[in-house]
């Protein structure tokens, strides 16, 4: 550290094929929409592009949600606006857990004064819906259940229609983390009855890190609103940033807008709705399913139940005595490809491929599997060399 003029300049990033747990590649249009100039938050033209925001959003959570906004902060973010807005001191929460985001959600209960009650399955299978039910029974003074919709940490994806519908059956409201399902995976809010969700900008949406939509149904409005002690957060209680985002011209100011992050999720939504979302839920389906037969045929395996998968994230076993970590330091060096490390339980047990958004598509899967075979062979590997690409290429036309 020193007080004479630093001596550094611009910061240019390389060019990388991101295939890990988000953030994904950013498509081209996104950067260039974040380029635009800056206007005032409160300017009306801004306004209007909210709006419009709200009304995508909407469709890509399938909700009339009212409230349904980005919030100004990362997943991580969303994910506490659901618990300090949904819950008070004092409740109990029932979480279910089966990966790394469950134990923060855990946290982010105990941090609201009120008394988490553990679900808990194994990191690469589903929520279990007899456990819940069975939690459910045995904790009739919860008002709240909380789960991951798709786990980052393990690639498993749990049944939310399912877990909603138990959860209402005795009176609880839910909280539903889908950082890494909008967009990639079927969500439909308002069919299944979920009451807050929260998702995150850089996963499937394929923008810039740094946002968080969130989604919140009317009986989840209505008990922020009848809250008997006020949000512990200022920044993320929603019945203040409710006058910023609500209905009608009354946009007073609550914090300075993320101005060009918002214009850069703005453009991400103006690609799925241009692709559609079916179309964009069929497309990561499909080049999970190439990714799929080339893994295999080098050897490796899937650690998540096959009707459990999730298309975006594909959590890979580690071929015997391979170090993991030097593998993804070369494609990274030589291939300008990152690829994700094992998180938690499952450190150094797994790699995780994300195949997400814009780079969900048929020349990653290819380019990630001819650089995995090419280091993994040059490594002397017990895997079958040189067949991935081709079986890839055959599973192409079948899915
Ligand atoms: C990435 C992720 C988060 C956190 O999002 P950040 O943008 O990193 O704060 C939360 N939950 C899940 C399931 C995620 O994959």
């Amino acid at each position: 550290m020193s007080t004479d003029t630093p001596n550094v300049s611009s910061f240019v990033p390389p060019i990388r094929t991101l295939m890990g747990p988000g953030p994904s590649d950013v498509h081209p249009r996104i950067l260039s929409a974040l380029a635009r100039p800056t206007i005032g938050h409160l300017d009306p033209q801004f306004v209007s592009m909210m709006d419009e925001m709200k009304s995508m959003l909407q469709y890509a959570f399938q909700t009339k949600n009212e409230l349904t906004i980005p919030v100004s902060a990362p997943g991580s973010a969303g994910m506490e606006t659901c618990f300090v807005n949904m819950v008070e001191p004092g409740d109990t929460v029932i979480v279910c857990q089966n990966g790394v985001f469950g134990a923060r959600m855990k946290e982010n209960v105990e941090r609201c004064g009120a008394t988490p009650v553990m679900v808990e399955d194994e990191w690469g299978k589903p929520v279990d819906p007899n456990k819940l039910a069975e939690a459910l029974k045995a904790n009739p003074q919860a008002s709240t259940v909380a789960f991951v919709h798709a786990e980052t940490s393990t690639g498993a994806q749990s049944d939310v229609a399912a877990l909603t519908k138990l959860a209402h059956e005795h009176d609880c409201l839910v909280i539903v983390d889908a950082v890494t399902s909008l967009g990639g995976t079927p969500i439909k809010v308002d069919e299944w009855g979920v009451d807050a969700i929260y998702s995150g900008s850089q996963k499937c949406l394929s923008c810039t890190p740094g946002l968080s939509p969130v989604s919140f149904s009317e009986a989840a409005v209505e008990r922020v609103k009848s809250r008997k002690t006020a949000v512990q957060s200022w920044f993320l209680d929603l019945n203040l940033v409710m006058g910023y985002w609500g209905e009608g011209a009354k946009r007073t100011y609550h914090h300075t807008a993320p101005v060009n992050a918002l214009y850069g999720l703005h453009e991400a939504l103006v690609l799925l709705q241009e692709e559609g979302l079916e179309n964009a839920w069929a497309r990561h389906q499909k080049n999970h399913l190439i990714l799929r037969a080339g893994i295999e045929a080098m050897g490796l395996s899937f650690i998540v139940p096959e009707e459990a998968r999730l298309p975006q994230l594909n959590a890979v076993t580690i071929p015997d005595g391979v170090d993991e970590a030097a593998v993804r330091g070369r494609l990274l060096n030589e291939f300008n490809l990152e690829i994700g490390a094992g998180l938690g339980a499952l450190a150094g047990k797994v790699w995780r491929i994300g195949l997400m958004g814009h780079a969900s598509n048929v020349k990653n899967v290819m380019f990630c599997l001819g650089a995995l075979d090419t280091v993994l062979t040059d490594m002397g590997a017990p895997i079958k060399s040189g067949v991935a690409v081709a079986a890839a290429q055959a599973a192409i036309g079948q899915s």
